[in-house]
């Protein structure tokens, strides 16, 4: 099988893994736990916060130790928003948010009567500064915006979005990094919050982080022991959180190699998938390579995934947290590219193991696919 779906998940490092298995076995201590194999355990994972916080340029005492980049995103808006209720209830994101920021938004408008302004995005699958100066009100509590989007790699401007609500409000500005670590640069100085995931970055599943600027409070939304600040209760998973650190370093080490690598990729993948007739490009050109979503305007998404996994390559269609739901991508149709392309998207990512060899055969196989089904 060859694998073009990195942006879902990643596999891990051999390095991670061997790390992990050593961890498991020698720091099974309760971090908690006042005993000398207690304190093993909490001197490596806090060492492991501290580099993370080093690489990431922020305080140690930021970053928080998730299960996952959905939880994080829980965290972030439904912790941020209940403490801050008394500042308003309004919350500014976009149309094109992962689920899990989506869903936490609209269990607080339905549960708890936030109001919610969901931005358009444009054609090139981005936020306009213009509509958020619109959108920002007194009683703004919370802005929540991608970094890069999941389905298409498209990259929002951060950087302009916080730095003017932080002029204009007192609003708390929220990132969801997860498709940018490891890929590329990441504002994370011009926010106040910011979701990363270990699995997309050749870590462990069940292992994230939420960076929290120290000023920022969060209710608590797993009550019981102090663990993470008091913030989110539970025994701490030692390992996991230990060797995320090393996960991220080795991310940050090859980031620059594997955009290098992944571009020409890219380029290659557009220029030969553009040849074939009746297929477009959907991914902006100033997209994360790491990302390339096409449509095939004859084939619809479920049958040219299927066609393609029955010839050994793994792609997606929209995200795969969707993956479930109706096959047509709201990322798409808030681009404003109809529902043929909505319906009819694939989405290829793309790694630095990945290879030209693959890149060859991936596009041979698509020809292959196509012709088949223009002459049924
Ligand atoms: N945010 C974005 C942009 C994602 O792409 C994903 C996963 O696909 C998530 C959040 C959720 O990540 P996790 O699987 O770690 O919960």
């Amino acid at each position: 099988m060859i694998y073009l779906d990195y942006a879902a998940t990643t596999p891990v490092r051999k390095e991670i893994v061997d790390t992990y298995t050593k961890l498991l076995e020698n720091y099974y201590g309760n971090s908690d736990s006042l005993h000398e194999i207690g304190r093993k355990s909490s001197k490596l994972m806090e060492q492991s916060r501290a580099m993370i916080a080093q690489l990431l340029h922020v305080g140690a005492e930021e970053i928080l130790f998730t299960s996952c980049a959905s939880e994080s995103n829980n965290y972030a808006i439904k912790g941020a928003a209940l403490h801050y209720q008394n500042r308003g209830k309004h919350i500014i994101s976009t149309c094109a948010e992962h689920s899990s920021i989506h869903n936490s938004l609209e269990q607080l408008k339905n549960e708890f009567g936030f109001e919610i302004t969901y931005l358009p995005i444009n054609k090139n699958g981005i936020v306009a500064l213009s509509d958020l100066k619109k959108a920002l009100r007194k009683d703004t509590v919370l802005v929540s915006m991608m970094l890069v989007n999941n389905e298409t790699g498209a990259i929002n401007p951060i950087q302009e979005c916080a730095e003017y609500v932080h002029k204009n409000s007192r609003a708390i500005f929220h990132m969801d990094a997860v498709q940018g670590l490891g890929k590329i640069d990441i504002p994370i100085k011009e926010v106040d919050m910011a979701t990363f995931s270990a699995h997309k970055i050749y870590g462990l599943k069940g292992s994230a982080i939420l960076y929290k600027a120290q000023n920022i409070e969060l209710l608590p939304i797993i009550s019981g022991g102090q663990q993470e600040f008091g913030l989110r209760a539970g025994t701490s998973n030692t390992p996991c959180n230990i060797v995320f650190a090393k996960t991220l370093r080795l991310a940050l080490e090859e980031q620059k190699s594997a955009y290098e690598h992944v571009s020409k990729l890219n380029a290659y993948l557009r220029k030969e998938i553009e040849k074939i007739p009746n297929m477009v490009i959907n991914s902006p050109n100033n997209a994360s390579p790491f990302i390339l979503n096409f449509s095939d305007l004859k084939i619809g998404s479920e049958v040219m995934l299927n066609a393609l996994n029955a010839k050994g390559f793994a792609v997606s269609a929209q995200s795969t947290c969707s993956s479930k739901s109706k096959a047509i991508s709201h990322v798409l149709l808030a681009m404003g590219l109809g529902e043929i392309r909505a319906t009819h998207a694939v989405r290829i990512s793309l790694s630095h193991l990945t290879t030209q060899e693959e890149i060859d055969l991936f596009i041979h196989t698509l020809k292959e696919i196509h012709d088949d089904y223009q002459t049924r």
